[in-house]
């Protein structure tokens, strides 16, 4: 059930993680085209061309007013120098226009306005040469004023359409540029969200795996550690003790007849007693010890940095409280015992053989009659006086 539940959280990684790809790619693909077209364009240079052009209508309706008032020759040869300038600004902006990011379809009608605009140049110019040459008449100026005045106009109409498909130009992208920010803050936002989810999700698949683990090495009944933590925490030490030459001591516990408690109380009753017995264990020992049921009614004691002698203090004390312990309900009268083995590291490289030569020390304290300690060295730990006599029994 819980592999299951881990594989279906992967997939959903997976597949959350492959459609905020997705989406980005689509959102940055989209946006960066957009940005290609538009955003790099710089229609600096053609404003400031339109700006100057725009003087040039400007400057030949004045040109032409003044011509009205004082038909001066000097005023047509203003008309001459302007008509000279004119069609390489037109033809300038022509070719600034091909240039930019403009859509051609954008400023084809104005582009013909200036077609037709120069086209009525040489005219123009052809009647400023008449009058220059044999004077202005009436009939001249009419032409001249005429035809200046339809190039005016052609040319002011057309630059300041240009000069507001700039504006549009540079405030779409100003819009657009905008959108880019936008859109780069909500996928960062996403990008942080997708983060965020996927931390959750693995810190989700952590925990259920640290609770699984957890699980799978803790007794059910008692919370005590089992007998696969007990042997990780050996093999642990044992390093320990290959390293740094620490000592290593072991204590299997067996319940004296435990199963009469179940008889006469009941299972459930024997239940508590496991527990409360498994209470008693952890009160004696030092943190750093390692306290496990076994299974049954037998519990061990992983004494990392303690020797013989620290161990077999411990026996002691733990035979003492046994004794002492008050048991629950119906059992309250009932004094519990426990036989112990004891053994400290030496030869051993393996958990199982320190293990095997504790089990034999502890069926020697069954042997011996029970509610004792035998120690590697086959001493047993002594009763406390006015206790029924024990015999020690020799390991060796
Ligand atoms: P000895 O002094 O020789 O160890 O005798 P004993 O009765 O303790 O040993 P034996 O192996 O004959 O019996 C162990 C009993 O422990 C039998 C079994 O029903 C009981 N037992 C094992 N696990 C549990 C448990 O989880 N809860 C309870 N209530 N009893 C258990
Ligand atoms: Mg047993
Ligand atoms: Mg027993």
């Amino acid at each position: 059930m819980r592999a299951a539940s881990s594989r279906g959280l992967g997939l959903r990684l997976v597949v959350a993680f492959s459609l905020i790809a997705m989406l980005c790619a689509l959102v940055i693909g989209y946006y960066v085209s957009q940005a290609r077209q538009q955003v790099g364009a710089d229609y600096t240079a053609l404003v400031t061309d339109v700006v100057r052009a725009q003087q040039d209508p400007a400057a030949l309706r004045m040109t032409l007013d003044s011509l009205i008032d004082s038909q001066d020759r000097i005023h047509l040869e203003q008309i001459h120098a302007l008509l000279w300038r004119i069609p390489r600004r037109i033809d300038g902006i022509r070719l600034q226009l091909r240039r930019s990011e403009l859509a051609p379809a954008s400023y084809g009608e104005l582009v013909e306005e200036l077609a037709h605009v120069e086209s009525r140049l040489p005219a123009l110019e052809a009647a400023v040469d008449v009058g220059a040459e044999q004077g202005l008449d009436e009939r001249g100026s009419e032409a001249i004023l005429a035809l200046g005045m339809e190039v005016e106009e052609g040319l002011a109409w057309a630059y300041s359409e240009l000069n507001e498909l700039l504006h549009r130009a540079s405030a779409e992208q100003r819009q657009l540029m905008e959108r880019l920010a936008l859109a780069v803050a909500v996928l960062l936002l996403l990008l942080l969200l997708a983060i965020a989810a996927v931390m959750r999700m693995l810190f989700q698949l952590h925990r259920q795996r640290e609770t699984m683990r957890l699980q799978s090495r803790t007794d059910e009944l008692t919370a005590l550690g089992n007998r696969r933590w007990l042997r990780e925490a050996a093999e642990q030490a044992f390093e320990r003790r290959r390293r740094h030459g620490a000592s290593l001591s072991l204590m299997l516990l067996d319940l004296d007849h435990f199963k009469r408690i179940n008889d006469a109380f009941g299972h459930p009753v024997g239940d508590a007693v496991l527990v409360a017995f498994s209470r008693v264990l952890e009160r004696q020992v030092r943190r750093v010890d390692r306290v496990a049921r076994m299974g049954g009614e037998e519990f061990a004691i992983l004494m990392p940095d303690s020797d013989l002698a620290g161990a077999e203090a411990l026996a002691e004390r733990i035979l003492r409280a046994t004794r002492a312990m008050s048991l629950p309900g119906p059992a309250a009268e009932h004094r519990l015992t426990v036989s112990i083995g004891v053994v400290e590291a030496g030869e051993e490289r393996s958990f199982d053989r320190l293990y095997s030569r504790a089990d034999e020390l502890l069926y020697r304290a069954k042997a011996g009659g029970r509610d004792r300690a035998v120690t590697g060295q086959g001493q047993a730990v002594p009763r406390p006086a006015g206790g029924a006599a024990r015999t020690a029994i020799d390991a060796n």
